[in-house]
């Protein structure tokens, strides 16, 4: 079943400037953001321009570039947060939930970065 993009959805707003966001950077394909209501001291979103549901849709049809820089900058925050290993940081942890069992909430593909505290067990008990 093909994915339809639901423009009205709450990412859809900020990417077209129609709410507010607080960004930490921003490239020709993609935008990071602080969350509204973070589960940590860091917790950025990083999203796509283009008009992609999930990690799936974003995975099969998002051009070479688009997805390379989506990485990049995901890389590239975390390093600059502080939360990297590499920069000395006690780590980070990087999740995008999809459809319902996933627990999305918003359908436009995005990344939580989120670091600055010890995170716990990754999944809870059902
Ligand atoms: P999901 O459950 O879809 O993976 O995560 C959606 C995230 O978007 C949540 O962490 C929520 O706090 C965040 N969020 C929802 N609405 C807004 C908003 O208007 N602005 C920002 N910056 N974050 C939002």
């Amino acid at each position: 079943m093909p994915y339809e993009y639901d423009d009205q959805n709450i990412f859809a707003k900020i990417l077209r400037r129609e709410i507010p966001n607080n960004t930490v950077m921003e490239t020709d394909y993609t935008l990071a953001f602080h969350d509204i209501n973070p589960a940590a001291p860091d917790h950025i979103l990083v999203i796509p321009k283009g008009f992609y549901v999930n990690y799936d849709h974003f995975a099969a049809e998002a051009t070479d570039a688009e997805v390379v820089d989506f990485t990049r900058v995901i890389g590239a925050i975390s390093h600059a947060i502080k939360a990297t290993p590499a920069s000395g940081g006690n780590g980070y942890r990087l999740i995008t939930n999809a459809g319902h069992d996933g627990v999305q909430d918003v359908p436009h593909m995005h990344m939580h970065i989120i670091a600055g505290r010890r995170l716990g067990r990754m999944i809870q008990p059902a």
